[in-house]
């Protein structure tokens, strides 16, 4: 497969300069505006551009009274299918003429219209009513849309609005977000899937939540020293009861407890737990560093070294968020 002659993005930027461009198969001479993949009349793929002149006349038109919220300011005004002289149709907006003067046959020309400032995008996101609540004007939010797979945008919470909508007995709130969209990368209509922050934490040590989870299945592991606090961390950390060790991180302590090694044992790190997004947590304490090293689960594939207890090391870089 080849690309097209001509791109979608392409045709839009070179429409906004004012060029319109159609593309002209090479099977069968259709031409074809915008760009597409293969020839809708015999599914050739085979492109060249064509630049149009712009000019044609309204093949048919409608009136709109009532407008896409995006649109509705603009209430009425009229959309027309114009045939443009080299024989390819193009929908478009009607400017600079009175509603009653449209008629079919009407001669018109293309002009670029930015119909919005582009690089400033609003997005409407419908929040469900148990969420709302954490919902504000000012609150940042990230976003993706599946045409930019791998970018994260990022906007701002503008307005909650309270016309709220039921389906399938789910209330939901329409909330405004505003993106800036210097790029153009962000194009109108594309679905945002969005998410909001609702607290933040910069500038601080994370661990797999895996670490939190982690004890040492023997004491052999454990350095031996502290083999005769155990009981006592364990009241304290993760380390209490291995087996629900999920649920156990999340209890109302906020005490949690790392594995780090010491030698060819484990010793015990008590840490203070923070936020967490489900993946990491946010930790705290005196001997923490960036990188420092900590257990999240046993590699039983490794052989034990001779004389050694178990390596249980997976290597875990911490990182710093911004
Ligand atoms: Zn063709």
């Amino acid at each position: 497969m080849t690309e097209p002659a001509i791109t979608v993005r392409a045709f839009f930027e070179k429409a906004r300069g004012g060029q319109l461009t159609a593309i002209r198969c090479g099977s069968c001479g259709g031409l074809s505006m915008p760009p597409r993949e293969l020839c809708p009349n015999c599914h050739a793929h085979s492109w060249q551009p064509v630049a149009l002149a712009g000019d044609g006349a309204i093949a048919s038109f409608t009136v709109i009274r009532v407008a896409p919220r995006a649109h509705a300011a603009d209430v009425p005004y009229a959309v027309a299918v114009v045939r443009l002289k080299e024989g390819v149709s193009i929908l478009g907006r009607i400017v600079d003429m009175p509603l009653e003067k449209l008629a079919v046959g009407l001669p018109v020309r293309f002009r670029p219209l930015i119909a919005k400032d582009l690089t400033r995008m609003q997005i409407w996101v419908s929040v469900n009513e148990a969420d709302i609540g954490s919902v504000h004007a000012d609150q940042p939010v990230s976003f993706t849309v599946d045409a930019r797979p791998g970018v994260v945008f990022h906007g701002t919470v503008t307005k909650v609005r309270f016309d709220a909508t039921m389906t399938q007995n789910v209330v939901t709130y329409p909330v405004e977000v505003l993106a800036l969209n210097p790029e153009g990368l962000l194009y109108p209509y594309m679905t945002a899937n969005v998410q909001f922050e609702l607290d933040k934490r910069t500038d601080v040590l994370r661990v797999p939540n895996a670490a939190l989870r982690y004890a040492p299945p023997t004491t052999d592991q454990v350095a031996p020293d502290v083999r005769p606090q155990l009981d006592a961390l364990a009241q304290r950390g993760a380390a209490k009861d291995p087996a629900s060790g999920a649920k156990e991180t999340k209890s109302k302590s906020d005490q949690g407890l790392l594995w780090v090694q010491d030698g060819a044992f484990l010793r015990p790190m008590t840490v203070r737990v923070g936020m967490s997004d489900g993946a990491l947590s946010e930790v705290q304490g005196a001997d923490l560093k960036d990188g420092l090293a900590v257990v999240v689960s046993e590699d039983w594939q490794s052989p034990a070294p001779s004389g050694a207890a178990p390596s249980p090391f997976v290597p875990q870089t911490q990182t710093r968020t911004r």
